[in-house]
């Protein structure tokens, strides 16, 4: 690899130059680049959504709500709250401190790198990208090659939108990411599964780069059917939508399996049966409802989660699939084997398991049994359960009767914990993630004590 060094300098030296000249750090300039994201996601809205059914089916409703309204919505919180953010903050001091002031400072980072993943492909390339423009940083950005329709929009529309002396985007996969990492960065920011977060981190140790890593794993959701108090209908519309309805069930923070007790599994099978048509028709691969599967090598991944003879047999809804289409119809599967693939592996796909438990309470023993989620979901009203799953599991963030829903709020951070990841982002967390909060201490000369300093004797020991 040592070879490759050579790769991209130029368009490093030309951000880092960007960075040394000041300019990212006006506040007027990040203003300007937020709002010509806007700009962009107003103007070149029909090549977005183009690109997104395009590699990955979506249709163009769902890739609004989960891509350019979540990405403008993001843009205008940041250009509403600059000035606050940005503002120095006054910090009290001890009376020992006395005669000094002193505050603390954001300054931008520097270069910073941001890799993103294929499922949100314009969420996750700039909502990072607005929270280092914020922060007064330059930026490359590496978006995934397997959204590659998409990775090309974001070429052309940041080029033709954006400051390029400051924000640039390399295309490419892997070898491209490796490339990148080979060079000295003042942050990276990765989202993407462990294998390659080890990677990341691995190159980001050599040079001491801090990082963040947004990654998945399994979340769960419990569904208590004792709690008396839900609406039914609306969980179940929530249920399905977040299993199969952002990105068709590959979303970091999809529901990945359901936790619920045993004698109410029959009731909470035929309800989502229910809703999974009213969503996507009585034949869901006519349905332009549901993304696709991202590629081939994907398709045959979840084929092969559900080929396993145990867990196939546990399918008690769907199942069926088309590899030309890239399709896998909404699938439900009652109690596979806790130890197959399955059932230890990030799904990533329309397959829904249902584990059943004879008490709800069990639940937070099975959560905490296994690594931490990014997300864990409760169906349920039920206080004491509520409490306990709050405070004896562990994940990114917790939500109850309702999922996904978490990631659009700009007041709360989003990021994982454990092996779904660290650092945290989103609204004023993505202007911290990107900054450094310098203590700045401005001292006076009127009373100084004389035992700091030496020579040393006992009686200074005494004042
Ligand atoms: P991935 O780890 O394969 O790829 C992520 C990015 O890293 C891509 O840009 C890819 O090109 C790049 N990359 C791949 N190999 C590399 C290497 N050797 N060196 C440098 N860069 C390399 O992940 P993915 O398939 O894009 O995404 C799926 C995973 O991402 C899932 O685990 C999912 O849960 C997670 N994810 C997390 C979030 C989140 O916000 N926490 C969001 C979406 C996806």
């Amino acid at each position: 690899m040592g070879s490759l060094m050579g790769d991209f300098e130029e368009e490093l030296q030309e951000v880092r130059d960007t960075f040394n000249s000041g300019k990212t750090r006006e506040i007027s300039w990040r203003k300007s680049q937020l709002q010509a994201i806007l700009s962009l996601l107003k103007e070149r809205e029909s090549d977005i959504f183009k690109a997104l059914n395009q590699d990955l089916g979506k249709h163009h409703v769902e890739a609004f709500r989960d891509e350019i309204g979540t990405v403008a919505k993001s843009a205008k919180y940041a250009l509403g709250n600059l000035n606050k953010w940005t503002a120095s903050k006054r910090v009290k001091l001890p009376l020992a401190a006395f005669p000094s002031r002193a505050k603390l400072v954001h300054e931008p980072l520097g270069v910073v790198l941001i890799l993103s993943s294929w499922n949100f492909p314009f969420g996750l390339s700039f909502e990072p990208i607005i929270g280092a423009i914020a922060a007064g940083n330059t930026i490359i950005l590496k978006p995934s090659e397997l959204a590659p329709a998409c990775s090309s929009v974001l070429v052309k529309t940041i080029h033709d939108y954006l400051d390029n002396s400051a924000i640039k985007v390399v295309e490419g996969g892997a070898s491209v990411g490796e490339k990148l990492l080979q060079h000295n960065f003042d942050k990276i920011f990765f989202t993407g599964g462990g294998r390659v977060a080890q990677i990341v981190m691995a190159a980001a140790a050599k040079n001491l780069t801090p990082v963040t890593l947004e990654l998945g794993g399994k979340c769960p959701a419990v569904v208590d059917f004792i709690s008396s108090t839900w609406d039914r209908k609306i969980a179940m519309k929530r249920i399905i939508w977040g299993k199969f309805g952002a990105c068709g069930g590959q979303a970091c923070i999809g529901i990945d399996y359901i936790l619920t007790q045993k004698k109410f599994a029959p009731t909470l099978v035929e309800l989502l049966k229910k809703y999974i048509k009213k969503s996507f028709g009585d034949n869901p691969m006519e349905s332009n409802s549901i993304a696709k599967i991202i590629n081939n090598k994907h398709f045959s991944r979840l084929k092969g989660l559900l080929d396993e003879p145990l867990v196939k047999s546990s399918i008690v809804f769907g199942g069926s699939s088309n590899e030309e289409k890239l399709f896998i119809e909404p699938t439900i599967l009652l109690d596979p084997p806790l130890d197959s693939a399955i059932m230890t592996e990030e799904i990533f796909g329309p397959l829904l398991p249902i584990i059943t438990l004879e008490n709800i309470e069990d639940s937070v023993e099975f959560i905490r049994a296994r690594a931490k989620p990014l997300s864990v979901y409760g169906f349920t009203n039920n206080e004491k359960l509520q409490k306990r799953m709050i405070s004896e599991t562990s994940s990114g963030s917790i939500t109850f009767n309702d999922a996904i829903i978490q990631y659009v709020v700009d007041t709360l951070p989003f990021g994982g914990v454990g092996g779904s990841g660290f650092g945290r982002y989103h609204g004023k967390y993505s202007f911290e993630n990107f900054s450094h909060q310098k203590a700045v201490m401005l001292r006076g000369y009127l009373i100084d004590f004389g035992f700091r300093y030496p020579p040393w004797n006992n009686k200074k020991l005494q004042l």
